[in-house]
């Protein structure tokens, strides 16, 4: 899964204080589990168990999917590449059935068996210039593994819940929709288990059930949650716009988590383009995808960033989500969905459009 030394494309904002403040108090907390910062504020009458209930669900995701346990499904399907099919645990299948469903509607942008490219590349530090292992490798290098990337090269087998990667050197990593996929387990398991309102933040990946409570009867004084989008080009801190949203899940893509500068001055970063091989350079700082359907907006978001400013402007309406695109001349796009949801803030250098 993605490793990532900061916590959030989507950094939490202070809820709006003053008059409506909920009297009951919500469960929070702060956790490194996935292989990232996990931050959630829960509400609900028994949220202790849910709070369990939600860490255990991840736990448990993590041995299935994980691309650093060297004992999770997904390693021993990559161990056994080009040898022999590997049974899997049903979450682990069921993982794999939607990337590759979402793989195959991605017109070659989203290739969950990039995992080779990723390795070779090696992007884990954030804006290390020159640091140990993240020197560009040569085009011969990224030539060679690019011809192993296809996610056609995965075989599934339903009826005996295997799966196979046809050749030697193949491997498979979901980080690109995993943590969606975990927003809408996490969903799942906090509505079982009584939680009314909250939200889980999954390395900025963001779900949220519900409005933030206040204080009166019959839902008066509850308001959206508010989130901030984060500056690409800023600190963890700095935002270019706030969000309000309920019943929903927001992923975002960028190239400024987890990158390195060359010396030639480029920006190398950890989303590929499966068609080259090189970290995706098609005109976006960030790309954010609004859906309820979590794994969803976590494939959208990087299968748009992929894809880069001219097709996602050209469809940034017609996707059944809300979108915002920051392109790299520091212009902020926003879907028509999203008119009264996001909200600008000034004095960041960006400017601001709401596609009609
Ligand atoms: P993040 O998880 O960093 O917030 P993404 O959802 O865009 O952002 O996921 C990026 C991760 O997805 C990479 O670290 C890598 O594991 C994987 N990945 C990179 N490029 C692609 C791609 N073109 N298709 C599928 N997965 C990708
Ligand atoms: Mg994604």
């Amino acid at each position: 899964m993605v490793k990532k030394g900061v916590i959030a494309a989507a950094a939490m904002l202070g809820l709006l204080g003053g008059c409506g403040e909920s009297t009951q108090v919500p469960r929070t907390g702060v956790v490194f589990s996935m292989n990232t910062v996990v931050e959630y504020k829960l509400y609900g009458e028994n949220s202790e168990k849910a709070e369990q209930a939600l860490l255990d669900m991840f736990r448990e995701f993590e041995s299935r999917v994980s691309n650093f346990l060297p004992e999770s499904d997904i390693s021993r399907l990559n161990s056994a590449a080009g040898e022999q099919a590997v049974e899997l645990s049903q979450t682990a299948f069921d993982v794999l059935v939607r990337a590759i469903s979402l793989c195959a509607v991605s017109d070659g942008a989203f290739d969950i068996t990039l995992s080779p490219l990723e390795r070779l590349w090696n992007i884990t530090s954030d804006g290390d210039i020159g640091a140990e292992g993240v020197s560009v490798p040569t085009r011969d290098e990224v030539e060679a593994l690019l011809a192993n990337v296809d996610y056609r090269s995965v075989l599934l087998d339903p009826g005996k819940r295997t799966a196979k990667l046809a050749k030697q050197g193949q491997a498979v990593d979901l980080g690109g929709m995993a943590k969606g996929y975990a927003a809408d387990l996490a969903r799942q398991t906090l509505v079982d288990n009584g939680v009314s309102s909250g939200y889980v933040s999954i390395g900025g990946n963001l779900m949220i059930i519900g409005k933030s409570p206040g204080s009166g009867l019959f839902g008066y004084g509850d308001r959206l949650y508010k989130f901030s989008l984060r500056d690409p080009r800023g600190g963890v801190n700095d935002a270019v716009a706030t969000i309000e949203l309920t019943d929903t899940t927001m992923a975002t893509s960028g190239d400024y988590e987890r990158y390195f500068i060359g010396e030639d001055g480029v920006r190398y970063h950890h989303i590929l383009d499966p068609m080259t091989g090189y970290p995706a350079n098609a005109g976006l700082m960030s790309a954010s995808v609004i859906s309820p359907d979590g794994a969803y907006a976590d494939y959208m978001s990087t299968n748009l960033f992929v894809r880069g400013r001219e097709y996602a402007l050209n469809n940034i309406n017609s996707l059944d989500c809300g979108i915002i695109l920051i392109d790299t001349d520091k212009r902020i796009y926003v879907s028509k969905s999203l008119e009264d949801a996001v909200r600008p803030l000034d004095g960041k250098g960006y400017t601001f459009e709401v596609v009609q």
